[in-house]
């Protein structure tokens, strides 16, 4: 179990799904009170403990679970963990919440969607709604000892989705709203599976930019110093994607295709395109299923 002091106040966990390291991120800010961002998947729960433990921190002490949205590689543990901590209350938006709530749906799509890779990720437990704090873009979470979480509203890659900000020192947490961060490589690959909207995104990104920061703690994975910049090369990847499937669909190209000029014309895909087509999640994903959200939102734009 690896974990990360990334300063006094801010560890990050590895949750390893199924022993997969350097994928999925947990971050714990310790104040007056404790704050976790993303639970991760059901799955990695255990290992989520073990990282607390390691920490020091006791499961009583956690006051706030923060998700950035729903989708179980990032709050498919909420359930599961909430049983372990009595004094927790969850922030989700409120679009999300009733999925947490009554997760089969949740289950029964994520299954047809993600395949193996659900089962990998776990079954998530419901969450009682009287633990499910309101929250909504702008709010502010005072955790003490000068650190304070904003909460602020990124749709695009879903439609209910939450970044936060540490106002303090302005680190940003930015979900799944600024893409996929290959650290080994400083490669950022988009996160777009359908329904994505890329108007949305976009400004979502922008949003981002305003609150200056000065480090990305991304959940897939880890950090990101020059934030700003990106931030900036993320916004301009999505635009070049935008491109490249708006012109295949011209030429009457199909879902290969399309992904093969992606493969060719974006650097960063290019540059990484051996170590995605190896990996146990990232192989489904940037090849096709993000393309396919382009695909769909060009042509709904088209109508
Ligand atoms: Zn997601």
């Amino acid at each position: 179990m690896k974990t990360q002091e990334i300063n006094e106040f801010l560890h990050l966990i590895d949750l390893e799904p199924a022993g997969l390291e350097n994928f999925i991120a947990s971050y714990v800010l310790v104040g007056e009170k404790v704050a976790i961002i993303e639970t991760g998947p059901a799955s990695t729960v255990p290992n989520l403990l073990k990282g607390l433990k390691k920490i020091g921190i006791k499961t009583e002490d956690i006051d706030i679970i923060a998700i950035s949205h729903v989708h179980l590689d990032h709050g498919g543990g909420a359930g599961t963990l909430m049983q372990h901590l009595p004094n927790a209350r969850l922030i989700v938006h409120p679009r999300g919440a009733p999925h947490l709530v009554n997760p089969e749906k949740l289950w029964t799509q994520s299954r047809q969607v993600l395949g193996k890779v659900a089962e990998m990720y776990g079954e998530p437990e419901p969450v009682s709604s009287e633990r499910i704090m309101k929250a909504s873009d702008g709010i502010s979470i005072n955790l003490g000892k000068n650190i304070e979480l904003e909460i602020i509203e990124t749709l695009g890659h879903a439609s209910h989705h939450f970044s936060y900000d540490e106002k303090g020192t302005r680190i940003l947490f930015p979900g799944d709203a600024a893409g996929i961060y290959l650290n080994q490589f400083d490669v950022i690959v988009p996160t777009t599976p359908p329904p994505f909207h890329l108007e949305t995104a976009l400004s979502s990104i922008d949003k981002l930019i305003q609150k200056l920061p000065t480090l990305l703690c991304y959940t897939h994975f880890g950090l990101a110093k020059n934030a700003i910049e990106k931030l900036n090369r993320h916004s301009a990847q999505l635009r070049l994607w935008a491109e490249i499937v708006a012109d295949g669909l011209k030429n009457g190209e199909t879902l290969e295709t399309i992904t093969v000029d992606i493969r060719q014309k974006d650097p960063a895909v290019k540059a990484v395109s051996e170590y995605v087509a190896t990996h146990p999640v990232l192989s489904g994903g940037v090849g096709r299923t993000d393309v396919q959200g382009f695909i769909e939102y060009i042509l709904k734009q088209s109508k």
